[in-house]
């Protein structure tokens, strides 16, 4: 096992992943920009290095900073925890050519998912259900382009092969708009992502946003920890999770499941991964592959019981994985809203100092989340500031923990999206479950009008 981990990520990850190393006894160095000096997990770490002034530019995603302060530290892997580098094949090579281990797959992996028509054609070759499309990138030829969206049938979804985070994509809804969104998308996507490559999709009108959980050795062993609904989201940013997803039979979960850990052996992936799927009429259809641990990670690790972080490291430090499939049980039920630091009905962000701050507890309660009376914000990153889980025997149990744990958190001195999640927990179509992937821009838009 490593003697020390190199943590080069912020926030509530940062934290989250060294909790796992200290539970594990692995010392850890956290690296830090000049504006997360005051971190709690820069506190807590046994040596810390600045590595630039707060843009992420000049420091999270600092490559050469980032392999000096492992170097100076003599720490032995890199964790890239979610966001900034975790993704990028380039960071991942240069991590193990400096001698260290990148705690994720393979470089190759990371490349092979990171673009989206490799990474679908691999899954279709996988036996890995796909949303129908065209069969690779779209052609220049005009003509061949209309024909592809025909077969398909309107409406149809524009997408960059480079694309992420909900950016690079335009739906076309009928064959008179159909060139000039696919010239606009390539445009866009050869700007942004520096490859103009795009493909096309059936536009899926009502999915749920559906995604399983997998964990992988280096030997060929691969296992799934069942599913988790993230279909509440806002501009593709999910906002609820929960595990399982309501209304998923045994029968769709052992399904969906073996196709993906088979496609992990046949790709030969490594350490923990996510497929996701969108879900309609019962079926489901992959869009992408994060090759990293994900935000909602906690609610899995709730009714599974796996620690998803330390398996991360015991695979990346070469052990077989400790499961099988069968001792992966499913039992009761978790949900995790995320807590932004921002205004939560008109979203505009809302950092700054934190005044007081009383975390909510009790039976089934688990935040993850670095924040602390007098900590300040900073403006310089993403919004979220922690994430409040809770557990319950049901879905009903974990709705109601998380009803109570909710109206016990009180954060003053910046603004939270606490109230918007207490709304959504008391909205009447998210309690029956199921809802599709647009529920709650629809939601906010009627409110809109409703108020003007
Ligand atoms: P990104 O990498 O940018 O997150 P994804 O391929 O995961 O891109 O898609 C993001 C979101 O876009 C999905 O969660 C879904 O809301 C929407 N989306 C993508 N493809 C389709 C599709 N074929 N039909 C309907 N919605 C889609």
């Amino acid at each position: 096992m490593f003697e020390k981990i190199l943590i080069a990520n912020r926030g509530e990850i940062a934290l989250r992943i060294q909790r796992a190393c200290r539970e594990m006894g692995i010392k850890t160095v956290v690296v830090h920009s000049e504006a997360d000096r005051e971190a709690k997990y820069v506190k807590l770490a046994d040596e810390s290095v600045c590595i630039g002034p707060a843009p992420s530019a000049k420091s999270y995603l600092n490559v050469p900073a980032l392999i000096a302060a492992a170097e100076v530290t003599d720490a032995q892997a890199i964790h890239p925890g979610y966001g900034f580098l975790s993704e990028n094949a380039d960071f991942a090579e240069r991590v193990e050519q400096s001698g260290f281990v990148f705690i994720g797959p393979r470089p190759d992996t990371i490349r092979l998912m990171g673009d989206k028509v490799s990474a679908k054609n691999a899954m279709i070759e996988a036996g890995v259900p796909c949303v129908p499309g065209s069969d690779g990138a779209l052609p220049d030829d005009p003509v061949e382009i209309t024909k592809i969206a025909k077969k398909i049938g309107f409406p149809v979804i524009i997408k960059a092969a480079g694309g992420g985070g909900g950016r690079g994509m335009r739906v076309v809804h009928t064959e008179g708009a159909l060139i000039s969104s696919v010239q606009m998308t390539r445009t866009e996507a050869g700007a942004a992502f520096g490859n103009p490559t795009v493909y096309m999709e059936k536009f899926l009108e009502h999915p749920r946003h559906i995604e399983i959980q997998v964990l992988a050795d280096e030997y060929g062993n691969a296992i799934y920890l069942g599913e988790r609904d993230c279909s509440m989201q806002r501009r593709h940013q999910k906002v609820i999770e929960e595990a399982p997803a309501p209304g998923i039979t045994d029968k769709q979960r052992q399904k969906i499941g073996e196709a993906c850990a088979e496609a992990c052996r046949r790709i030969g992936y490594r350490g923990a991964g996510t497929f996701e799927f969108l879900f309609e009429n019962g079926e489901f259809y992959f869009i992408e592959m994060n090759t990293r641990v994900q935000v909602e990670h906690p609610v899995t690790e709730m009714i599974t019981g796996v620690d998803i972080v330390q398996e991360q490291i015991r695979i990346a430090a070469g052990e077989k994985l400790r499961y099988k499939q069968k001792d992966i049980v499913i039992s009761g039920h978790a949900m995790e809203c995320r807590i932004n630091a921002e205004d939560p009905f008109t979203f505009v962000p809302s950092p700054g100092k934190i005044e007081s701050y009383h975390p909510a507890g009790g039976p089934g309660i688990r935040i993850d989340s670095h924040i602390y009376q007098g900590y300040v914000v900073p403006p310089h990153y993403d919004s979220m500031v922690g994430k409040l889980i809770a557990y319950g025997d049901t879905r009903e149990q974990a709705i109601a923990r998380m009803s109570v744990a909710l109206s016990e958190m009180a954060i003053s001195g910046i603004k939270t999206n606490i109230p918007l999640h207490q709304e959504l927990f008391m909205d009447a179509a998210f309690q029956r479950g199921g809802t599709s992937i647009h529920y709650l821009e629809n939601r906010l838009s009627q409110q809109k009008k409703g108020s003007a």
